[in-house]
Order: C-alpha cells, then sequence, then structure tokens
C-alpha cells in the first residue's frame, strides 16, 4: 500500500484523513498541535515528528492549512518540504488559497518534476465527515487521474476547473456566494425573529419559497433550528469566521486584478471583518447572525 503524507488536520484535515484511514490507506500525519497529531494516531494513523517527517518515502502529499502563507511556508519556506519529497510523489493541496499562490507553489513542484494540484473543497466539516465533499481541482489532468481514486474517497463530487490555480479562482467564486448567502440568511431571521415569528416555522416557510439556499436549509445559523450544526452547539466546530474573512479577501483581490465589480462580496467582506474584529474570529461563520440580531443568542 502506497504510503500518504497528510499535513493539516483541523476540522476538515482530520476527518478528511479519518476517511482515508477507515478506507485502509497508509497515513502518515502531521499538525503543529500535538493533539490533532494524536487524535489521528489514536484511529491508527502513524505520527511524524515534523512535515519534513511526514512526507519522507510518502507516494502522495496532501496538505489541508488555513491560508497561502501557510502553504507557500510548508512547502517553499526555509524548512520548506519541497526539496524533501521524493521523485514521483504527487502533491495535493486541498487549502482555499490564493490562486497565485497556488501557481508559484505548483511551478516549484514542476521544476523539480513534482506533479501538484490545487483542489479546494465544498461541503464543510459535515462534508468531510460523511466523505462527500466536492472538490474543486486545477492542474494537468493526468495528475487528476492519478489523486481520483484518493479524492474518491473523501468525496461524491470532484471537478476539474482548469490548469494551476483555476481549483482556486472557481473555489473563492463559490465562498464569495456563500459568504453572502449567509449574511442574508441570517438577516431574513434576525429580521423575522425581531418581528415576532419562531426562527424555525419561518426556516420552513423560507426553505419552500423563492428565498431557499444552502445556508438555510443544510447549515442554518439560527441557534436549535438544526441539530448537528455549528449554530446549535454554540458556533463551535465549523468555518471559522477568519477563514471566511480570508476567502472573501482572496474573492476582493481576484475582483481587482480582473476588474470586475464585486459589491455584494465587498459588503459581505467588511461585515464578517466587523464580526471578528469585535472578538468572533474563532467562531463559525454562520455567527454573523449574532451581529444582525437584537440579541446575542
Ligand atoms: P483549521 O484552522 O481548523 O485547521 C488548520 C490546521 O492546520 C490546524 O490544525 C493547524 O494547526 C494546522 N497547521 C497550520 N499551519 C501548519 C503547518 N505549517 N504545518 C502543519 N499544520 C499546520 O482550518 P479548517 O477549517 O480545517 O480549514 C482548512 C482549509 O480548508 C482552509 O483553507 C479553509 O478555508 C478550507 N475550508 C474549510 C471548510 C470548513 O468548513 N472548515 C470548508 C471548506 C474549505
Amino acid at each position: 500500500m502506497q504510503k500518504i503524507a497528510f499535513i493539516g488536520l483541523g476540522n476538515m484535515g482530520a476527518p478528511m484523513a479519518l476517511n482515508l484511514l477507515k478506507n485502509g490507506y497508509a497515513l502518515t500525519v502531521f499538525d503543529l498541535s500535538a493533539a490533532a497529531v494524536k487524535t489521528l494516531a489514536d484511529a491508527g494513523a502513524q505520527a511524524a515528528a515534523s512535515a519534513g517527517e511526514a512526507v519522507s518515502g510518502a507516494a502522495v502529499v496532501i496538505s489541508m492549512l488555513p491560508a497561502s502563507r501557510h502553504v507557500e511556508g510548508l512547502y517553499l519556506g526555509e524548512q520548506g518540504i519541497l526539496p524533501h519529497i521524493a521523485d514521483g510523489t504527487l502533491i495535493i493541496d486541498c487549502s482555499t488559497i490564493a490562486a497565485q499562490t497556488s501557481q508559484k507553489v505548483a511551478h516549484a513542484a514542476a521544476a523539480r518534476g513534482l506533479a501538484m494540484l490545487d483542489a479546494p473543497v465544498s461541503g464543510g466539516t459535515g462534508g468531510a465527515q460523511a466523505g462527500t465533499l466536492t472538490f474543486i481541482v486545477g492542474g494537468d489532468l493526468a495528475a487528476l487521474e492519478r489523486a481520483r481514486p484518493l479524492l474518491a474517497t473523501m468525496g461524491k463530487n470532484i471537478f476539474h476547473a482548469g490548469a494551476h490555480g483555476a481549483g482556486q479562482t472557481a473555489k473563492i467564486c463559490n465562498n464569495m456566494l456563500l459568504g453572502i448567502l449567509m449574511a442574508g440568511t441570517a438577516e431574513a431571521l434576525a429580521l423575522g425573529v425581531a418581528s415576532g415569528l419562531d426562527p424555525k416555522v419561518l426556516s420552513d416557510i423560507m426553505s419552500k419559497s423563492s428565498g431557499r439556499n444552502w445556508a438555510l436549509e443544510v447549515y442554518n445559523p439560527y441557534p436549535g433550528v438544526m441539530d448537528n450544526v455549528p449554530a446549535s452547539r454554540g458556533y463551535t466546530g465549523g468555518f471559522g469566521v477568519d477563514l471566511m474573512h480570508k476567502d472573501l479577501g482572496l474573492a476582493a483581490e481576484a475582483a481587482l486584478a480582473a476588474n470586475a465589480a464585486t459589491p455584494l462580496g465587498e459588503l459581505a467582506r467588511n461585515l464578517y471583518g466587523v464580526h471578528s474584529k469585535a472578538g468572533a474570529g474563532g467562531k463559525d461563520f454562520s455567527s454573523i447572525l449574532q451581529l444582525l440580531s437584537k440579541h446575542s443568542e
């Protein structure tokens, strides 16, 4: 069995790695958090003491880190792992980062003869646990075919968006829309509740009306409306406000580069930014409801 190195075991990386383990893949894992490594080691993964140790002898390297600087640091930084990755290894970066950073790292990998894919995901922590993520891939088709069995273990839909960086661009368009939809959904629910409606009744009505959307139907931001979503566990264990703010910043940069108008994306970026500055950066992004609500639920 090929050895797989998995680096970055946070809210997304941990359940993705667990699905690979459950399907019989041999995993060596690393995270800056020792607790995160221990959880995977307890489930049967080999623990590594450093990223360099994790990639030693690996046939595939998968990374799932917060932002561009982490990915660039991991592969190209002073202690960067690119020189330690064996010839012929396939690199799959699932983090959501700037398309330019994906291209930079992929080109550095290509200069070493290594194939690399940007493969950001959609589907949230629920999708990561259930193995139903959507992978949005940029890079060579031949590399995607090599990655496909692994991606199919962690996800349900696999899209090829185009060349290196195209996966990131498509992901950022999706997340800009998600940020807008979540803020709009929270605003509508807060208005309804402030006007005397029951949030569950209003959610049921809008789910069967023209305002229906993923944030409302799958990831409802109002506490208690839905089980097993961050809003019903104190806005923990989901997709952080700071990560959404990062993605909306990436969308703003993409808009500048493409001379595209994204007024709602910019407004949403500012809303999540204000929410983060008020101390909510580590909460799930559906907590934007608290910024828009009369009462802090
Ligand atoms: P997270 O903050 O929960 O986890 C990130 C992990 O990376 C942490 O455990 C951290 O310790 C580790 N890490 C950081 N730098 C490292 C390094 N140099 N070496 C090893 N480990 C390092 O983040 P997450 O929610 O798992 O998100 C990861 C990526 O997936 C982000 O780019 C995010 O935008 C994207 N994403 C998240 C979700 C979601 O619902 N959470 C959904 C889709 C995409």
